[in-house]
């Protein structure tokens, strides 16, 4: 399945890979002739997809899953997340909570996330350790955080962090300015002109609930979107997560600016931040891809989950079953994706001389059969767990549903030992059996 812009799928189709990258794409009788390889990874039987694009997330939450469930944003944002971040994040709790989401990501077929946290150089190092591909921005946000205790502080690692991973063949390093609520508009201008410098994508929140709206009404007589390009903040290096409240000519705006959306239904459900337009922007070809927002909000990061959840979402709001199709849903995690990440020329879909990241999947579980259309069931019926192999930059990174670059018994190990700690943390006076 090429994802190209011909969306041709080839059947008894094979790929080969040279040195991380596609260098051939058509029916296997062809591909053989042309090519001798020293390894051949056989996917009979298997559709062979370009690997998931998780748009949104913050990895190291996976240590928070299911801690505080049921809630609002500001509630679960102002009583629970930030006092727990406040307690426990360092950098090695960064490091399990990032291995163990790397783990869960890959098992699923996601080869490419879009994160923004704290001591995101750890991130990195995890993230390219595991031979995954990563849009990674550290946080800068107006209060003291785990890694940073100044904008000051923020702004000089951020510069350090860029300058160490730009150019890596998997990690695009990125500055993230949390949210328009909680960063200055001096300081916005400031991360806009350090990614005029050094070409960073900008990763950030923009009207996640109606609140947020209500409030910058409030205090700017501005819509979040109107008053962040009226400052200059927005423009095509920019990543917003949510996009839940734009209005119909603010679409209009974002796609002359060419930023990047990505869509969280799970998340915006959960948290009840309302529902985006998401049928208006796939009208309007908008770059527009999925996320699964932080573990802590969702409370997985399964990309199949977001596709099949997105399609139903919009049809059930807009009362329409024709819109968001299962082929635009499985557009928006893959090649819609690329270009809500601004890396369509990279990454999303299996095209010569794209990054071979690609994902094996089943087509045989009893939940897949029959077989009549692959839209249908990939977006519909297949699960992560009938993803079998997952390759990122030419390299396989899980065969057979085992990971080679990842220890599971370790990370859950890990991550459990953290769970007893964080709950100490916030005061519980005995910490629960498993
Ligand atoms: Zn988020």
């Amino acid at each position: 399945m090429t994802m190209d812009g011909a969306r041709r799928v080839i059947e008894n189709g094979a790929i080969a890979v040279r040195d991380g990258r596609v260098v051939a794409v058509g029916p296997v009788s062809e591909i053989d002739r042309s090519y001798a390889a020293r390894e051949i990874v056989n996917a009979t039987g298997k559709v062979v997809i370009p690997g998931l694009i998780n748009g949104h997330t913050h990895v190291p939450m996976t240590l928070f899953r299911g801690l505080a469930d049921d809630l609002d944003l500001q509630e679960w944002l102002t009583k629970y997340i930030f006092p727990a971040e406040a307690k426990n994040v360092t950098e090695e709790f960064v490091r399990v909570g990032t291995r163990l989401g790397l783990a869960e990501m890959i098992r699923g077929g996601t080869t490419t996330y879009c994160d923004m946290y704290y001591f995101e150089d750890a991130i990195a190092d995890e993230t390219s350790k595991a031979g995954m591909r990563g849009v990674l921005g550290e946080t800068v946000i107006d209060f003291p955080v785990a890694d940073n205790k100044t904008n000051a502080e923020a702004m000089a690692y951020v510069e350090k962090f860029v300058s160490k991973w730009k150019g890596n063949p998997l990690i695009v390093p990125a500055i993230a300015p949390h949210a328009p609520y909680t960063v200055s508009e001096e300081h916005l201008k400031a991360v806009r002109a350090f990614s005029d410098r050094t070409g960073a994508p900008i990763v950030t929140h923009i009207s996640e609930t109606k609140r947020e709206v209500d409030d910058s009404m409030k205090a700017r007589g501005a819509s979040p979107v109107d008053y962040l390009n009226r400052i200059g903040f927005l423009g095509n290096r920019v990543i917003a997560a949510h996009m839940v409240w734009p209005s119909e000519e603010e679409l209009g705006l974002l796609k002359q600016l060419g930023v990047g959306i990505v869509h969280n239904p799970q998340s915006n459900m959960k948290l009840a931040s309302g529902v985006a337009p998401v049928p208006e922007m796939l009208k309007q070809d908008l770059p527009v891809g999925l996320g699964t927002d932080g573990a802590a909000s969702n409370n997985d990061l399964n990309l199949w989950e977001e596709m099949d959840t997105a399609a139903k979402l919009h049809k059930l709001f807009s009362k329409d079953p024709k819109v968001v199709s299962a082929e635009e849903a499985f557009e928006m995690a893959t090649i819609r994706g690329a270009r809500a990440l601004h890396l369509d020329k990279e990454i999303g879909s299996i095209e010569k001389g794209k990054r071979a990241d690609l994902a094996l999947v089943d087509l045989d579980a009893l939940n897949q059969t029959p077989f009549y259309n692959i839209y249908s069931d990939l977006v519909y019926a297949t699960k992560g767990a009938d993803v079998r192999t997952v390759i990122i930059e030419g390299r396989v990174v899980m065969r057979d549903r085992r990971l080679l670059t990842l220890n599971e018994e370790t990370i859950k190990a890990d991550a459990r030992r953290f769970r007893e700690q964080i709950i100490r943390s916030l005061g519980a006076k005995t910490v629960p059996e498993d």
